[in-house]
């Protein structure tokens, strides 16, 4: 039978049009975009390889003559995908994974999202996770039926499919594939009393299954956790595995890049200069007591580090990285001390940058005033519509000071 998979992964026909083969392509990119869809993993590899073959006329002939295979072979050198490439890529679909399962089908993997904490990231975490999935029925053992009850699909000569023929014009017909309804597609019939009285038939069992995941110290948000061979089974078929992709949940305090953790701290002014004390609650249950010695200054945006306070190393969970605070300082409020009071901050504070009045007639006192961004743009906008003399020097509300 020709190799369809191509046209499949597109979800167009063999005889599909150049735009056709482009449209779905694109759309198809879209959705599976890893910025986008994350965890459809090799999918979005998939679909720009079948686009790639099917959208260039040479290989798209190639592909249709010869299947995957002739594509395989002429690719050496000519700007194909190598095998290497193509095992890995298409080998859930395709059956084609070296070493493992070789000959038999494989089923596809079933692709789990789990949502941790950082907590759970931090000191680890065995997760239950409870799936539904098909196995292989025990009483027929996959046969669907009594031995010898199971044969090959009359209708379709076992083919699952049924082609048919529409005359589209003089010379010309249409090939139309379709599913054989006698078999639904399966390529064989069982007689109904002959069916297995537990799968009715169908080879396949619907069973929950509890997967313990071992979430451990160290790992990190998208980290595959594989359970090979898990997958649903199929008579015939190499279960595919389930994959368990994390996600983490955002923390309230912590932010994390790497093995390192990043969180921000609002300081008073007084702190600042001062010199502070307080607590981190760390994701171990620990309270990491932080203090900042009076006479060491710290400014808006500094960044202070500790050592080894982040995430511990997948696999070498004694191994961490940092943990990095960021400070923000909050100043006191307007008229927050006396006339008195501000003369003696100042005798303390280092003093002021010498000031030196300029004179002549070009001199102009002006008035500074308290102005938000929005107000400025929107008397900026006044200014730029208007001729008026008066507003482009002046926003909304200040004074003009020349005469
Ligand atoms: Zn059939
Ligand atoms: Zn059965």
């Amino acid at each position: 039978m020709a190799d369809n998979k191509l046209y499949e992964i597109l979800g167009v026909s063999r005889n599909a049009s150049e735009s056709e083969i482009k449209r779905n392509y694109h759309k198809l990119a879209k959705e599976y975009h890893p910025d986008k869809n994350p965890t459809a993993g090799d999918r979005f590899k998939e679909i720009s390889y079948a686009y790639e073959v099917l959208s260039d006329p040479k290989k798209r002939q190639t592909y249709d003559k010869f299947g995957l295979k002739g594509l395989q072979e002429g690719g050496h050198g000519g700007g194909f995908a190598s095998d290497d490439f193509l095992g890995h890529i298409f080998g859930n679909i395709f059956g084609m994974d070296g070493g493992r399962g070789r000959g038999r089908a494989r089923g596809e993997d079933t692709i789990h999202p789990l949502k941790v904490s950082l907590e759970d990231m931090y000191v680890g975490k065995t997760a239950k996770l409870q799936l539904s999935k098909n196995v292989i029925c025990g009483p027929c053992k996959g046969l669907g039926g009594k031995p010898g009850s199971v044969v090959s699909c009359r209708d379709c000569h076992g083919q699952g499919i049924k082609v048919s023929y529409q005359q589209i014009g003089h010379n010309m017909t249409r090939q139309f594939q379709t599913r054989c309804p006698t078999c639904q597609g399966q390529g064989e019939t069982i007689n109904d009393k002959d069916k297995c009285s537990k799968c009715k038939g169908k080879k396949v069992l619907n069973e929950i299954k509890i997967l313990e995941v071992h979430v451990e110290k160290g790992m990190r948000e998208n980290q595959k956790i594989y359970f090979r061979g898990e997958g649903d089974q199929q008579p015939d078929t190499q279960p595919g595995d389930v994959i368990i992709v994390l996600q983490q949940k955002p923390h309230d305090l912590f932010k994390r890049t790497g093995d390192d953790l990043l969180m921000e701290r609002e300081i008073s002014l007084t702190e600042a200069l001062c010199g502070f004390e307080f607590v981190v609650k760390h994701l171990d249950g620990r309270d990491l007591l932080v203090r900042h010695l009076p006479g060491e200054v710290i400014k808006p945006g500094d960044l202070k580090g500790i050592q080894g306070e982040g995430m511990p190393q997948h696999k070498n969970p004694f191994e961490k990285g940092n943990l990095y605070i960021k400070f923000d300082v909050t100043f006191p409020q307007n008229h927050f001390a006396t006339e008195e009071q501000l003369k003696k901050i100042e005798s303390i504070l280092p003093p002021r940058p010498a000031f030196v009045m300029p004179t002549g007639e070009d001199v102009e006192e002006v008035n500074m005033m308290e102005y938000t961004a929005s107000e400025r743009s929107h008397g900026r906008e006044e200014a730029y519509a208007s001729d008026d003399e008066e507003n482009m020097h002046a926003g909304p509300g200040v004074q003009c000071a020349h005469q």
